[in-house]
């Protein structure tokens, strides 16, 4: 997948490409109403017609934990992953005037502090690079500066593989779960 680049502003870090990419996921159909699932690391909020299996995305989460050596701790709040349509991610980032420059437009977003994360549709490159960004708010000291580099770092890695497998991942009972996690800053989009 083509990625022109990326760009944050605003307190919202996202992934950016050209209008054409985005106009070829458009396939996509979307519902009113989301499923919700609960995978082991996230919960999954899906409005698209087409099923997110957890599994894949709790094996994305573990493989970006790797590539960034995180240990993971049970006792952090875990993310939301919001799967809807690429015009609502686009619009929930250009109401507040930040129009991107050239052609540009929002495929994906985080939300920090809310721990959430909006995707189009399933695809380990995209998700993964979000959830680096949610890894690197709770687990590391870098600064927002570098937090675009590292997703990137992420991205490419997890097309071109380094992964060790060293993460062991922490075991959680349903209501320690849902302990960890906190009500979202954001209303799901409809
Ligand atoms: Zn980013």
């Amino acid at each position: 997948m083509a990625l022109l680049g990326t760009l944050r502003a605003g307190g919202i870090v996202l992934l950016v490409s050209p209008l054409l990419i985005v106009g070829c996921v458009e396939l996509n159909a979307y519902r009113p109403d989301a499923e919700v699932t609960e995978s082991r690391y996230a919960t999954i909020v899906n409005y698209s017609t087409t099923p997110i299996d957890p599994d894949r995305v709790d094996d994305l989460f573990i493989e970006v934990a790797d590539i960034l050596g995180t240990q993971l701790d049970p006792a952090v709040p875990l993310p939301r992953i919001v799967v809807t349509t690429p015009d609502r991610i686009a619009s929930l980032y250009e109401p507040k005037g930040r129009r991107l420059p050239w052609d540009l437009q929002a495929r994906a977003l985080y939300f920090p502090d809310a721990g959430i994360v909006m995707i189009p549709y399933f695809d380990r490159s995209l998700l993964g690079h979000e959830l680096a960004h949610y890894l690197t708010e709770h687990y590391a000291t870098a600064p927002r500066s570098e937090w675009e580099r590292i997703a990137d770092g992420v991205e490419w890695k997890l097309a071109f593989g380094t992964r060790k497998a060293t993460v062991r991942a922490p075991v959680l009972t349903p209501a320690r779960r849902q302990q960890l996690l906190r009500p979202p800053r954001l209303t799901p989009p409809r």
